[in-house]
């Protein structure tokens, strides 16, 4: 008993400070919206064949005033615990949508979305209030999900995708490959898109057994009516590769890194000098 009374008096105060900076955090979060520190920066997807631009993801970013740029995988899991992910999301669902209008018919944009946000019934009036306020072509919108939207209730999940879909919304299955799924999932849910995950592409010119599951992918995806895009292209090399196996489009440094809507381009070369490495250098 004395043991375990040790043990609680040893944890309690790095427990009570942890759960004191969650608590602020969430005060800050819950002001962060009001307040305009919330921002949206933009990282284009360009056409494997001619590097055109066919769209920007909208990628979120809290400017915070005493803690600077915080990413969002440090405060989204925070905003999903707190229900502020509702907000939050319905506010960069309409930001995106206000920012594309004034980009080229030809290009979409492209909006993350959480399990949380998913789950909520309210979604796809939400989409719809985000389109009709921007003035924006439901064609032109795509959200991204994961995998892990889909695990618990496949008929509730099918359900939203539908109705989603229903509007003239686009979806893509973001991160492919990092979660449970697999390749039943494909089969079974209606998505336009799949993303192959970073973590395939990052090792693609070292790793054979990478390129067979891209090729192997891309191979389902296209069998299935679906397009692939692959995320976290840093090197020419991983380009050519992805090129070679049938991706239809590439994201990542080498092209772009994610920016404020005013300094996006609208084409990139399909050979850029190495971005990454002259940044470095
Ligand atoms: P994601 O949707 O898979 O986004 C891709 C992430 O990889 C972004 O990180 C992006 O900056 C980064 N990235 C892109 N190209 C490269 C590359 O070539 N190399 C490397 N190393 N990284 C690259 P970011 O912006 O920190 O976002 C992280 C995650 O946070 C996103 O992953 C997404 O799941 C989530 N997120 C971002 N914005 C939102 C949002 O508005 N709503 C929700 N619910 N989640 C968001
Ligand atoms: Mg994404
Ligand atoms: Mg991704
Ligand atoms: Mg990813």
């Amino acid at each position: 008993k004395g043991d375990g009374r040790g043990t609680f008096r040893f944890f309690a105060p790095e427990m009570d400070r942890r759960l004191q900076e969650r608590q602020r955090l969430v005060q800050d979060l819950r002001s962060a919206l009001a307040r305009g520190e919330l921002v949206l920066h933009y990282q284009p997807y360009v056409s494997a064949e001619t590097g055109a631009v066919s769209g920007c993801e909208a990628l979120l970013r809290w400017q915070h005033p005493e803690r600077g740029m915080i990413s969002p995988a440090d405060f989204i899991p925070v905003a999903e615990q707190s229900g502020l992910i509702i907000p939050i999301g319905a506010w960069v669902l309409e930001e995106a949508c206000r920012e594309a209008v004034r980009w080229p018919a030809e290009q979409r944009v492209s909006v993350n979305i959480s399990p949380v946000q998913f789950r909520n019934r309210e979604l796809p009036r939400t989409i719809l209030t985000a389109l009709t306020r921007a003035g924006l072509s439901s064609s032109r919108l795509e959200i991204e999900v994961t995998e892990t939207v889909l695990i618990d209730d496949v008929e509730a999940a099918l359900d939203t995708l539908r109705q989603i879909r229903a509007l003239g919304v686009r979806v893509a299955l973001d991160d492919f490959g990092t979660g449970y799924s697999s390749l039943s999932y494909l089969r079974s849910f209606p998505f336009d898109k799949v993303k192959i995950d970073r973590s395939f592409v990052q090792e693609l010119p070292t790793r054979r057994d990478n390129q067979v599951i891209v090729q192997a992918i891309r191979d389902m995806a296209r069998g299935l009516g679906m397009s692939v895009t692959a995320e976290g292209v840093e090197t020419c090399e991983q380009a050519d590769r992805l090129r070679q196996s049938g991706c239809e489009e590439l994201q990542g440094y080498l092209y772009s890194r994610p920016k404020p809507a005013g300094d996006l381009e609208f084409r990139y070369s399909l050979a850029p000098k190495l971005a990454v490495q002259t940044r470095a250098g």
